[in-house]
């Protein structure tokens, strides 16, 4: 059977920011058709994570559970490559799914508790510094190793009251070292635009801050080691709502694998903070139909922070 992974790849991300994150072919169990795509998309060997449309391929069809419990996974499966170590790290490693383990899936909430001593305004840019000192030339997750350029730590006002968090950078914000500055992120300006805010006065993260090889989903491997310090983050701004962008965002921020179709419209809570989950803006992008649903939700976010739309020109 011939498979173009491009193809599959652009119709299971279409299925994954919907919430639909396990596809199944009649009377083939899944990692029949995953060693398919596999050969089909001619991954890599090396790290695994490295580079070329393959990997993205194999691991959106195969990993399209953004979440740790997605079962086996070509990368979790421990064929392609052997782990760094990960020092610190909670939930990786050893596990039934082998010397990776899959990570559990953990609220940010459950997580850590809220620290007692919460930072003043006045000292959330320095201690968003702080932090991204700490990250230094992080190598800490295999991400390190494939082809990042830049780690997009986060960008926009550390004393934001709203904080927009996505997937994980791509190639423009890999060589910017600013997330969400491709066509996404130009979305996501408009979409702020019609908050009545300005992008400065929000601020901006991502579940990963190196970019995952053609743009896959992060693994969770990948995203539990790099959210314990997006959890600091979110600790230090102290934003008063949260959006979560997308399946990826909503899966890791509340440790639980659910459709974004019944996650939406409807309030949950992270570090203190509201949250509320949308489309990300690639997926409006590629069904802008969706824009309505998602304005919907942004209209939630704002009658929290009594914020007005802009008066039409
Ligand atoms: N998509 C994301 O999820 N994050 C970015 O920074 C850019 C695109």
């Amino acid at each position: 059977m011939s498979v173009d992974p491009e193809q599959i790849r652009a119709y299971v991300e279409y299925f994954r920011d919907l919430g639909v994150h396990d596809f199944y072919r009649r009377g083939e169990p899944m990692a029949a058709l995953a060693e398919e795509i596999v050969v089909a998309g001619e991954v890599p060997g090396g790290l695994g994570v490295g580079g070329g449309p393959g990997a993205g391929a194999v691991s959106e069809a195969d990993g399209v559970g953004a979440g740790g419990s997605s079962a086996g996974g070509v990368f979790a499966a421990g064929a392609l490559v052997s782990p760094p170590d990960t020092p610190g790290v909670s939930g990786v490693g050893a596990g039934a799914e082998g010397s990776w383990g899959i990570g559990k899936l953990t609220s940010f909430d459950d997580l850590a508790p809220l620290p007692e001593v919460r930072v003043g305004v006045a000292d959330r840019a320095a201690a968003l510094a702080a932090i991204q000192a700490e990250i230094g030339d992080c190598t800490r997750c295999p991400l390190a190793y494939a082809g990042r350029r830049r780690i997009v730590y986060g960008d926009g006002d550390g004393a934001a009251r709203l904080m927009f968090v996505g997937e994980g950078p791509g190639a423009d914000e890999d060589a910017s070292g600013v997330p969400f500055v491709g066509k996404a992120g130009q979305l996501l300006n408009n979409m702020i635009g019609a908050m009545g805010l300005k992008r400065e006065q929000v601020y901006i993260a991502n579940i990963v801050k190196c970019r995952p090889p053609a743009n896959r989903v992060p693994e969770a491997v990948e995203a539990n080691t790099c959210t314990q310090f997006l959890l600091r983050q979110m600790d230090a701004v102290q934003p008063q709502v949260v959006v979560a962008l997308g399946s990826t965002a909503a899966t890791y921020l509340l440790g639980a694998k659910q459709s974004l179709g019944s996650l939406r419209g409807r309030w949950h809570t992270v570090r203190g903070a509201k949250l509320l989950v949308t489309y990300h803006p690639a997926f409006l992008l590629r069904d802008p139909r969706q824009k309505g649903e998602a304005w919907k939700d942004l209209q939630m976010a704002m009658a929290e922070l009594g914020l007005k739309a802009p008066a039409k020109a």
